[in-house]
């Protein structure tokens, strides 16, 4: 091997490795379980082992396997290669694969069923239509080919029958990110069939509001980084990283905005994977222009506007947390008398109803935001608003905590909230 492709292995071995990482600190996956493989210029499969501890996985643990079949590395490839290598040769636009038994799909997956990505528009966006592959046993040629069959129809995530899912990209943080906003709606589902019965959009739903998203910013003529905000763009990942690790953000879901000077903003970039997001991504947005050459995020006029009528908001975060669009999908109102803590950070929980005119969404949201701070969009997303991002960020903590323990308590008992007495007495000490 050349200089150039030695670079090249040991960056897809460190890409590979990473993405497992991201997956097991998830606890999208166990030790042994789970599968990343990335299908190079040369033809050469790079995948992980079989055998190694997912929680110590290292990127000389890498094994790759020529077109030949030549096997190169100091483990045995995974057993599942055989259907990484049928969705390979069926699908040459697909470059690279996760599989793994999260939790939330594998209790589709043994129950025989497909979660719904309608249930939440941009789960619909990154995944598309999701098969379904009927068992096989692991490492067989037949569930190669049960699972190739799927992928063939077009599909580019499926569900593996008592097994998991398998995700397909263009490359690995394409499929990461199907992988991810599957396993979150597939949560989210559960937690609305736990609530109530849950709705999800038609796809005309669907197209509309894609479209509605559509606008291009005029970009002002500089290009190149503002430094002058430096330190806040520094603020806003600091919470998307912390967003992503505590599960409340993920790849395709999470946009923070922070109000600079006047209605002036910075928001994050659509397009970019959050786990990936660097600083100099983020986007200033000035005198209503962005800044040249960078995408703000699909909902930079909906943050515009409120900036524009709330000059006490300082920072706005759109996330899709699993337990709070549980909610959204089921229609559920949210009662924040749970407990003082959430009464003192929180006013009343909107639900938004989906709406595919977006400027008729903006406008009910900017006027909601006098009486709310958390704000849940239905089948679409959650908003918070605060002062500063880490007061945004903190209802949102304490929002998807709220519907974490109220899903939970379904099973329990019958939910029996802070009286109003009490309530006007909390909001009185701190109001
Ligand atoms: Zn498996």
């Amino acid at each position: 091997m050349n200089n150039a492709s030695n670079t090249s292995a040991k960056a897809l071995a460190n890409l590979i490795t990473e993405i497992m990482n991201r997956i097991y600190s998830r606890r999208m996956t166990t030790t042994s379980g789970g599968n990343i493989s990335i299908k190079d210029t040369s033809g050469n499969t790079w995948i992980t082992p079989a055998g190694v501890d997912k929680g110590e996985l290292q990127p000389s643990d890498i094994v790759c396997i020529q077109p030949d079949g030549t096997v190169t590395g100091s483990h045995m490839p995974s057993s599942e290669y055989p259907f990484h290598k049928a969705i390979y040769d069926c699908r040459p636009d697909i470059k690279a694969i996760v599989h793994a038994h999260p939790p939330a799909l594998v209790s589709w997956s043994i129950t025989d069923k497909i979660p719904d990505p309608l249930a939440i528009f941009t789960t619909q966006r990154v995944c598309g239509s999701v098969g379904f592959a009927p068992y096989a046993m692991p490492g067989s040629q037949e569930l190669g080919e049960k699972v190739a069959r799927e992928f063939s129809k077009g599909h580019n995530i499926i569900m593996m029958e008592n097994h998991g899912a398998v995700a397909g990209g263009a490359d690995i943080a394409e499929a990461y990110q199907r992988f991810e906003s599957l396993e979150n709606c597939a949560d989210a589902l559960i937690g609305a069939n736990i609530l109530g019965k849950p709705t999800c959009l038609s796809q005309g739903e669907f197209s509309a509001f894609y479209n509605a998203l559509k606008f291009a910013y005029p970009q002002t003529e500089q290009s190149g980084i503002d430094n002058s905000d430096e330190n806040r763009r520094i603020e806003i990942l600091k919470f998307v990283q912390r967003g992503c690790r505590q599960g409340l953000m993920a790849s395709a879901a999470g946009t923070v905005s922070m109000r600079c000077d006047k209605n002036d903003f910075l928001i994050t970039p659509a397009n970019i994977s959050r786990w990936a997001l660097q600083a100099g991504d983020i986007v200033k947005i000035s005198g209503g222009k962005c800044e040249a050459g960078k995408t703000p995020g699909r909902s930079a006029r909906l943050h515009q506007a409120i900036y524009e009528n709330h000059p006490d908001i300082h920072s706005i975060i759109l996330a899709q947390p699993p337990n709070l669009m549980a909610f959204g999908i089921s229609g559920t109102p949210f009662d924040v008398h749970t407990i003082p803590e959430s009464l003192m950070f929180l006013k009343e929980v909107v639900l938004v109803p989906f709406m595919t005119d977006f400027g008729k969404l903006t406008e009910f949201i900017v006027n909601q935001c006098s009486v709310s701070n958390a704000m849940i969009l239905m089948n679409n997303t959650v908003l918070t608003t605060g002062n500063s991002v880490l007061q945004a960020y903190d209802r949102l903590e304490i929002a998807e905590f709220g519907a974490r323990s109220l899903i939970m308590s379904k099973a329990i008992g019958k939910f029996k909230p802070i009286n109003s007495q009490q309530a006007d007495e909390i909001r009185g000490m701190f109001p």
